[in-house]
């Protein structure tokens, strides 16, 4: 295996979750118990030390149906809200006819913050679902994987470039990184975001690993890239959104002039280690203690006869759901608001989806929180629940950043 950002072949096993469903494949009933596993392993480059898996599953199994919508959550949307009105402020509020691109653009809640400030936007989506949905709202989509190729087709420069998370999905990473490069204005500033493998050690939160994650970057790292293909980073910031993200922005390599908020964080890598073998060995002993306690939590529970519900089925909790070998029998059904998932059932784990407007009156006696990145909405929104006396139970309670 090749390391798929340096090309070195000195990859070395850090974390090893077994073999896993892809996590974002939701099954028809009948379909349960035929969806192929595939290897879930991150791997550490010795010579560049990006954090990578070693299996690709095929982008064209992960990406083409995938259900996931950004607009279904308002922490999502608010979020993508105050980065559009950040970046118009600080770097191109006087411009006119500026143009903005967004890399993964989902169902457009992004590329609708930056068009109401005056943008002349596109987005590139791979998804079927997303992309008719973004392009009925009047949000223009093209339906594509992005790559070198897909931005000559587009031919045209952008003040700005959004990737949020996508950007680290990418299988022809470096083929995606020389489109940046190209469609980026002279002066133009390329946005990414990305989960912070240095705050997904810190909080245990090894759900953050799955199939469609193909790379784990930390500041050092996403830097390596960059600057492999004429962009380099110039600012980042540490965001608690997914429980611990970078907003990270680049620019053309002779452009960049780094902040000492980049250079502050950069170094807090280095002293913690968050780039080395041993910094990934505690992690694995971690999240295998963690295991054992859940499992415990778990089956006390349901040996005093409780209800368990999952709350939400995301994609990560999957992940969790599948590693810890959690299933029906100690979960009877994940709760979830979004209604494409309606009728089906978690891969691995084989628990049922429950759409939560159907649910009418009914609750279990403890929620087991899948989607335990929006704490605060969750907790906010079931007040009455807590006060009729349910549990929430967090697996994973990120640190405030
Ligand atoms: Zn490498």
């Amino acid at each position: 295996m090749i390391c798929r950002v340096c090309d070195s072949t000195k990859l070395v096993p850090a974390v090893d979750l077994g073999v896993q469903p892809w996590a974002n494949h939701f099954l028809r009933p009948e379909q349960a118990g035929q969806e192929p596993t595939y290897p879930l392993r991150v791997m550490l480059c010795e010579q560049c030390q990006t954090a990578q898996l070693d299996y690709t599953v095929p982008k064209e199994t992960m990406f083409a149906e995938h259900t996931y919508l950004s607009g279904t959550t308002k922490t999502l949307s608010d979020h993508f809200e105050s980065t559009a009105r950040k970046v118009n402020d600080r770097f191109f509020a006087n411009r006119a006819g500026k143009a903005m691109l967004d890399i993964g653009s989902n169902d457009g809640t992004q590329l609708k913050h930056y068009k109401s400030l005056g943008y002349d936007i596109l987005g590139v989506e791979a998804g079927r679902l997303p992309a008719e949905i973004a392009n009925a709202a009047g949000l223009t989509t093209l339906r594509a994987f992005f790559n070198a190729e897909t931005a000559a087709k587009i031919g045209r420069k952008f003040e700005i470039i959004n990737a949020s998370g996508v950007f680290f999905h990418l299988e022809e990473l470096h083929s995606v990184t020389d489109g940046i490069r190209v469609s980026l204005a002279e002066d133009g500033v390329f946005v990414i975001q990305f989960l912070y493998m240095k705050r997904i050690v810190e909080n245990d939160a090894f759900d953050q690993i799955y199939h469609e994650h193909l790379l784990y970057y930390n500041v050092r790292t996403v830097e390596k890239l960059l600057q492999r293909h004429g962009l380099a980073l110039f600012d980042a910031e540490l965001l608690p959104i997914h429980g611990g993200s970078i907003i990270a922005y680049a620019t053309h390599a002779n452009k960049a002039r780094r902040t000492p908020a980049l250079e502050a964080l950069a170094r807090a890598e280095d002293h913690t280690g968050a780039n080395t073998l041993p910094w990934y060995a505690a992690f694995s002993k971690r999240i295998a203690q963690r295991k054992i306690e859940n499992l415990a939590y778990l089956r006390q529970r349901r040996a005093e006869g409780k209800r368990i519900w999952g709350l939400g089925a995301p994609v990560k909790g999957n992940t969790l759901l599948n590693y810890y070998g959690i299933g029906p029998d100690l979960i009877e059904c994940l709760t979830e608001r979004n209604p494409h998932r309606r009728g089906l059932v978690a891969p691995g784990s084989h628990i049922p989806v429950k759409i939560e407007d159907e649910l009418g009156d009914t609750a279990p006696d403890v929620y087991y929180v899948l989607a335990w990145n929006f704490k605060k909405e969750i907790l906010a929104r079931h007040s009455d629940l807590i006060a009729r006396g349910v549990e929430f139970y967090f697996p994973v309670n990120p640190k405030d950043t």
